[in-house]
C-alpha cells in the first residue's frame, strides 16, 4: 500500500519538479501567429480590405450596354418596322399609298424606351458598381486559416504542453 503512494509521489515530482519550460513557447503551450500576427483575422485579398468589389455585370461602371437596343440608342420603329414608310390613307388624294412613317419621321428608328437614347441603362445587379465581396461577407478581413481566428497556435514543439 505506502509503495503505491510513493510510486504516485514519483509520478508528481517527474510531472512537476523536474519540469523546463519550453524554449519556443515560454510555457505558455501556445506560440503567436505570425501569419494575421495575433489578430487573428487577415485582410480580405479579392476586396483589398473594401468588403465590396466591383460589379462584374458592370464593371463598376454603374451603367451597362442597354439591351433592348444593343447600346445604339435606337431601335426599330414598330409602326413602319424599320422600313420608314408606312400604307396609309391619304387625304389629299383619296387613296391608300405608303407615306413617310409619323412615328419615326421615316427614319426608320425611334429612340430608345429602355434607355432614353443613352445606350446605357443604369445596372441593377449592384449598388453605385459596387457588390458585396463574397468572400468576406462585407467584412473586409477574412479567418486566420492558420490560427483559425485565435491569433495563437498550439505550439509544435512542446506539443502544448509548455
Ligand atoms: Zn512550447
Ligand atoms: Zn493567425
Ligand atoms: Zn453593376
Ligand atoms: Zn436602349
Ligand atoms: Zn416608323
Ligand atoms: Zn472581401
Amino acid at each position: 500500500m505506502r509503495y503505491k503512494y510513493l510510486f504516485i509521489f514519483v509520478l508528481f515530482l517527474s510531472s512537476v519538479g523536474c519540469h523546463f519550460n519550453c524554449d519556443s513557447c515560454d510555457g505558455e503551450g501556445e506560440i503567436e501567429c505570425s501569419y494575421c500576427e495575433q489578430e487573428g483575422t487577415l485582410e480580405c485579398e479579392p476586396c483589398e480590405g473594401e468588403g465590396e468589389i466591383n460589379c462584374p455585370e458592370c464593371d463598376g461602371e454603374e451603367e451597362i450596354e442597354c439591351s433592348e437596343c444593343d447600346g445604339d440608342g435606337e431601335t426599330r420603329c414598330r409602326e413602319c418596322y424599320g422600313s420608314g414608310e408606312k400604307n396609309d390613307y391619304d387625304y389629299d388624294t383619296g387613296s391608300y399609298r405608303d407615306m413617310e412613317c409619323d412615328e419615326c419621321d421615316g427614319d426608320g428608328e425611334i429612340e430608345c424606351d429602355e434607355c432614353d437614347g443613352d445606350g446605357e441603362t443604369t445596372c441593377r445587379d449592384c449598388n453605385y458598381g459596387k457588390i458585396e465581396c463574397q468572400d468576406c461577407s462585407g467584412e473586409g478581413r477574412i479567418e486566420c486559416e492558420d490560427c483559425e481566428g485565435e491569433g495563437t497556435n498550439v505550439c509544435e514543439d512542446c506539443n502544448g504542453e509548455g
